[in-house]
């Protein structure tokens, strides 16, 4: 509760106050913003009667919560995000008052904001989201995502940020205090172990408790413990034998108990099967709900697709209660967490307006910096890139993904936004006059027409392409996936690129020495093909609305690249951990990789992965100098400081992110041989020097030990690496935890 007051004082100081106008005395507690939250939800609870506080467990309609008018509680209003704010028209659309399309700032998809390692960019993303979502009159933004990406497979890996548990929870963290600091409420999801969307409503992830722990709670933990999120989403999975809504190891014995939430547990929608045991595990708002759940749940697709929902509904609980089944305590609990969240952000005392504008000049520009910060430099031989106009007068872009927009992958987080940039049209913009820039498609994205997918079709697209590749100077293509091919609902089908692209890139190389692949999608595609016949590569990810105006500022030198992986490319599908136990069989996926789940595993294997997690090249040089670790021998629970010099060597400014990775090589238990602990983006002008700095707390030594069931930190001795990537380790050295 502690930490819940502590973010209330801090963000609302108007809750803690004194109310004006009003003496106190006239008022019921509850209605007395001068109050302590918990005395003012203990005051509504006593004064509502069972049936309301039943009617309060499921939801009104498809996107928002009951409301008690008698008591003025208001309803929550959700919006799904994460990557910016879900249009709600199409089956959102059951929202009242949501007549027509609602458009809003389309942000770089999660992963990309994790290619950025920036956390003051994710917290100002938070908070352009939290302001946006006041302006549209919402107040649950159904985000962040931070599954971890355990097969590249996933259809939704580009929702998350990335495979690495550290990386995630300080960018999760960073962007619930930007939403939670606009008193929005942020909704952590999708609690826990949802990394595949193959049979998302019946598979059972099996899931051995270290690895829960070290890799898939992490970001979890981080949001409860250091962003005192408000709300958590379940997920639709069963974990170990149970599904996540009704699991109280989960929503129990771990968030409440262990990690002391206080916030209250949003079910996904459509993924409860019990009324008893999800209400006893702590599941405390069943969404949707009303008619449009009773409508949605009629349709032969949702029950096929193994849906659940309309069990929290008063005509199931009462009878329960009744029963002894459920206690009332426990239904206060459940309805006071609603209740305290409705209070502690501040909605209860001032909802929010409706009055205030999406899209504004400050939020493209954010948009804009987010899309650049988070591109990738894969390849650069020669030092084709930037283009020169110099030596380059005329380039011709190609492929599937140049001419058109693609902001995001498909399914709840796709925001539609009032404008895009596509690739192409950023180049011409920048090219200007200074070079002339000509287009041709090269060929089809797969499945989208299918007159254009057939063997002729392909070839006539593909000489045409390699035609006007020949007489350029240079070509730029533009592949990738699109939201209909990764999406929530399914999984990737391949790791290669859609139908015909690696053809394409294959015979526009041949013909122009400067050619140039961008990748637009989710996450890592196989490249083999290609790769080493390609001077140039680079990731722009689904770069939201100002994704085509960033590639553009990166390829013509505007922007120094600084993006680096948050995911690891592997060359083949099968030396991926999860090849050979996904996606599983009679409904049950053995997570049987552990806690060895990316680099991770790449590092345990000696599999030489075709790009290294935390890899990303710049224009320019970084040099890595005078390592000192402090104390050399620490004392169990000191912290150690580490501080490093990185100088920009080159001739432009840029920015790199220093990485810092811990080895722990005595432990009882097998341990990776490195895991990220510290990470900083640093700016630089051309030949500046900046110091760094880094502290390890008994967190960034410890692992969980099954046998102790907690975190332990062996003595002995610790080995901290820092460097560029993963694998770029430039300097390593050393400390002794003591007994
Ligand atoms: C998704 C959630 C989303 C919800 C509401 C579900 O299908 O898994 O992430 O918030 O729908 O749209």
């Amino acid at each position: 509760m502690r930490r819940l007051l502590y973010l209330a004082l801090i963000f609302f100081p108007a809750v803690m106050g004194v109310a004006q106008n009003q003496s106190a005395s006239s008022i019921p507690p509850y209605k007395n913003p001068s109050l302590p939250v918990e005395q003012r939800v203990q005051d509504l609870l006593g004064r509502m009667t069972l049936q309301e506080k039943v009617a309060m467990l499921s939801g009104a309609d498809w996107m928002q919560s009951v409301p008690n008018e008698r008591l003025g509680i208001p309803s929550i209003k959700m919006a799904d995000g994460p990557i910016g704010i879900r249009s709600w028209a199409g089956p959102s659309s059951e929202t009242k008052g949501a007549k027509k399309q609602v458009t809003t700032t389309a942000f770089p998809a999660g992963v990309a904001m994790a290619a950025t390692w920036d956390t003051d960019l994710l917290q100002s993303e938070g908070r352009a989201i939290g302001q946006e979502m006041k302006s549209l009159g919402r107040d649950m933004i159904l985000g962040p995502t931070v599954n971890i990406n355990r097969t590249p497979l996933w259809g939704r890996n580009f929702e998350g940020y990335g495979e690495d548990p550290y990386l995630t929870s300080r960018l999760g963290v960073a962007y619930i205090k930007g939403v939670q600091g606009e008193g929005v409420i942020a909704t952590v999801k999708h609690f826990a172990a949802n990394n595949q969307e193959f049979e998302r409503h019946r598979i059972n992830a099996v899931v051995d408790e270290r690895a829960l722990q070290e890799i898939y709670f992490p970001a979890f933990k981080a949001a409860v413990q250091e962003s005192g999120v408000w709300s958590v989403m379940s997920a639709y999975n069963k974990l170990n034998g149970v599904y996540c809504a009704e699991n109280s190891f989960l929503l129990k014995d771990t968030l409440q108990k262990q990690w002391g939430f206080e916030g209250f547990v949003v079910s996904d929608w459509g993924s409860t099967y019990s009324t008893v045991g999800t209400v006893n595990a702590g599941m405390d708002l069943e969404m949707p709900g009303g008619e449009p759940m009773k409508n949605w749940l009629k349709k032969p697709g949702t029950q096929a697709a193994g849906n659940g929902g309309g069990w929290l509904v008063p005509q199931k609980v009462l009878p329960e209660i009744s029963a002894g089944k459920i206690s009332t305590a426990t239904i206060n609990d459940n309805v006071g967490r609603i209740l305290r969240v409705i209070f502690i952000s501040g909605q209860f005392d001032k909802p929010h307006a409706a009055t205030g504008e999406v899209d504004t000049p400050e939020q493209r520009t954010l948009a804009r910096k987010a899309a650049t910060e988070s591109i990738v430099l894969l390849k650069n031989a020669g030092n084709i890139l930037p283009l020169d106009p110099v030596k380059i007068h005329s380039v011709v872009v190609i492929g599937p993904n140049a001419a058109v927009s693609r902001t995001g992958g498909g399914g709840s987080s796709l925001a539609v936004p009032k404008y895009s940039i596509s690739p192409l049209k950023g180049i011409q913009d920048r090219a200007g006059n200074r070079m002339q820039v000509s287009d041709v498609l090269g060929v089809a994205m797969e499945g989208e027409d299918p007159s254009k997918d057939t063997p002729d079709a392909r070839e006539q697209l593909r000489n045409e392409a390699v035609a006007a590749a020949r007489k350029a100077d240079a070509a730029i293509i533009v592949v990738g996936r699109y939201s209909k091919l990764e999406s929530e609902d399914f999984d990737i089908k391949s790791l290669d690129l859609p139908a015909g692209q690696d053809d394409l890139i294959q015979a526009v190389a041949k013909v122009n020495k400067n050619t140039v692949v961008v990748i637009n999608a989710g996450g890592p595609v196989t490249m083999t093909k290609w790769i080493s016949e390609v001077p140039a590569l680079v990731d722009m990810w689904y770069g939201g609305q100002e994704g085509g105006n960033a590639i553009a500022d990166v390829l013509f030198g505007n922007a120094n690249p600084s993006g680096k992986l948050p995911v690891s490319f592997v060359k083949q599908w099968k030396d991926s951990p999860a090849y050979g136990h996904y996606p599983g069989e009679n409904l049950q996926v053995d997570y049987a990789e552990g806690i060895y789940v990316g680099y991770r595993y790449f590092d345990k294997h000696k599999i030489e992965p075709l790009f290294p997690f935390g890899y990303g090249l710049s224009y320019t040089k970084f040099d890595y100098s005078d390592l000192k670790v402090s104390p050399n021998d620490a004392s169990s629970g000191q912290t150690v400081e580490v501080s490093l010099q990185v100088r920009n060597s080159g001739s432009r400014p840029g920015a790199e992110v220093v990485e810092l990775y811990v080895h722990d090589g005595h432990a009882s238990v097998d341990r990776p041989v490195q895991e990220l602990k510290g990470f900083q983006r640093v700016v630089l002008a051309a030949g500046e020097t900046k110091s760094v700095h880094f502290t390890l707390d008994r967190s960034a030594m410890a692992f969980y030990s099954t046998a102790k069931k907690d975190w332990v930190a062996e003595p002995g001795q610790f080995d901290v690496l820092v460097g560029s990537s993963s694998r770029d380790i430039r300097m390593k050295s050393s400390f002794m935890l003591k007994p």
